[in-house]
Order: C-alpha cells, then structure tokens, then sequence
C-alpha cells in the first residue's frame, strides 16, 4: 500500500488521534492539527512515529479563516498532500432548542459547519488535478445524529452534521473529475472525551448498551473505516456516507 501524507483535524484526542496512529503504522507523514491541547498533540506526534511515521503537531482553530490556512501552509512541510481528515468538532451539554442561546449556536455551527467548509476548501484547493494536485481523498467525520436529529439533546449539533453529510454528497459530485474522492464517517456512540465536553461524561456508555451491538464503539473502530476511506483500497467509493455506529 503506497506511502501517503494526510493532515487531521482534531487530531490530538479521541477519532483523529486513533486515526494519526494507524497512519503512522502504515509509515504514512501526518500532521496534527489541534486547538488548545498542545501536550495531548505532541504526545500523538509521538505515537506516530513510534508506530513507524512521520508526523507534526499545528495548533489552529478550524473556525477561523487564517488558521486554517496557516494549518495548511504548515502541513506542507511533510510533502504535497493525499488525503485531508475534517474530523474537528463539538458537542454542547444536553437542551432543548427553546433554551439555547445564539453564543451556542453561533458557535457549534462556527466549529462543525463553517470549520468543516474551509477545511475541506483547503484540502479541494490542494488536492485538484487542475491546480497542480495529485487527487486524493477528503474524509469529513459526520454523524449518525444527522439523520437521528438529537432531541432533547442537540439538535444543533445533529443539524450541523446534517450540513457536512450535505457538503460530502455535494463536493464528490464537484471533484469526481479532479482524481479527489470525498466520503463520511458517520460514527454512533464512540467512547471519547467529547462526551464529558458536553457535561455528560457518561453518555458513550449510559446510550451504548442499547445499540444493537449492546456497547458504544471505540475510537480505533472509527479509524479503521477512515483509513480505509483515506487508502487506495477504497479507490471507487466517493459521495459514500459510512455509518460507524453498532447498527443505530
Ligand atoms: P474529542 O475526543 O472531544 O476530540 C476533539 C478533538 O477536536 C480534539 O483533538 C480537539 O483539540 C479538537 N478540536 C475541538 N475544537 C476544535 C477547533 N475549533 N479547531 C481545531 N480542533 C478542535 O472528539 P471525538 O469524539 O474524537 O470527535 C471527533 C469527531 O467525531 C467530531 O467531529 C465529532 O462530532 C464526531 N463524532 C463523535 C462521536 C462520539 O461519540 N465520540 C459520535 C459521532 C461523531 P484539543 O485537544 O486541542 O482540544
């Protein structure tokens, strides 16, 4: 299997950072972009290249534009890119949307909407044939809460994973021809801290256990459909929304 250089958002905890670890174990470079967990970034630079990769740590905030393309001028320095992971996201805790105020929504769709777009601008920009790319791979990390809706919960967290479904389906279409393939992983309830950001640090495992798989799912398993999207073994699936989520 070829050699690639990817970039992950988010890629300092949780399903970026299982993700950078497989690649490094496929001798692959990648750079890991993280927003304010310098400590739990260098550790995942570690872990890469003990599993035999190359890889950088870049801190950048996918919410704001100039970060994004500092994060992206930074990656650079392991090479031309093949694939670029838009896995950064947040959840908020548990309301419903009478109670939400417009910092939080402005914000969730800031971090998983606009962040996910110029993300996956950056990675088109890069990746096209037309402007001196290779082609490659986008994967955008999803959610099965975007066709579940989240009531009760988040429904705007649901709502913006509805968006970046939206944009995959719509940017395959874009790029076919440009040798760049774009897909979703729409993970279920994965055990990560994501959960205890949203005051709920029980909740992977609270809603796991009544999956039809009766438990929630790990970080690792994420990654495996992510790589496998990333890898040339995957070389005719684009447009495709690939739900992670022990059969919910
Ligand atoms: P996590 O454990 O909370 O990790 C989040 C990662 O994103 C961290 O590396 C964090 O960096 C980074 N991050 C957060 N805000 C950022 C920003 N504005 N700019 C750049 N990086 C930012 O989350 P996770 O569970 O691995 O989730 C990863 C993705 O999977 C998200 O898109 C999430 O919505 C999706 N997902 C997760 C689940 C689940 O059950 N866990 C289910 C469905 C979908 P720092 O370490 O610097 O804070």
């Amino acid at each position: 299997m070829s050699r690639k250089t990817i970039l992950i958002t988010g890629a300092s905890r949780g399903i970026g950072r299982a993700a950078a670890i497989q690649a490094g174990g496929r001798g692959w470079s990648v750079a890991v972009n993280y927003v304010g967990n310098r400590d739990a970034a260098q550790d995942v630079v570690e872990a890469v290249k003990a599993a035999g990769g190359e890889a950088i740590a870049i801190q950048g905030d996918v919410a704001v534009e100039a970060d994004v393309l500092g994060m992206f001028e930074e990656a650079a320095r392991l090479g031309p890119l093949d694939g670029v992971v838009v896995n950064a996201g947040i959840v908020a805790p548990p309301q419903p949307l009478v109670d939400m105020s417009v910092e939080r929504l402005r914000r969730m769709f800031d971090v998983n909407v606009l962040g996910a777009y110029l993300c996956a601008r950056e990675a088109a920009r890069r990746l096209v044939r037309s402007r001196g790319g290779k082609g490659g791979s986008i994967v955008l990390i999803s959610s099965v809460a975007a066709s579940l809706g989240s009531p009760g919960e988040y429904v705007d967290y649901a709502g913006s994973k509805g968006a970046v479904d939206t944009l995959t389906k719509g940017l395959a279409k874009e790029l076919g021809a440009e040798g760049v393939r774009v897909n979703a992983v729409r993970p279920g309830l994965i055990d990560t801290d994501i959960h205890a950001s949203g005051l709920q640090p029980d909740r992977a495992w609270r809603l796991g256990v009544n999956a039809p798989l009766g438990r929630p799912g790990t970080a690792d398993e994420v990654a495996e459909a992510i790589l496998w999207l990333l890898s040339d073994a995957s070389s005719y699936a684009s447009g495709t929304l690939l739900d992670v989520s022990g059969g919910r």
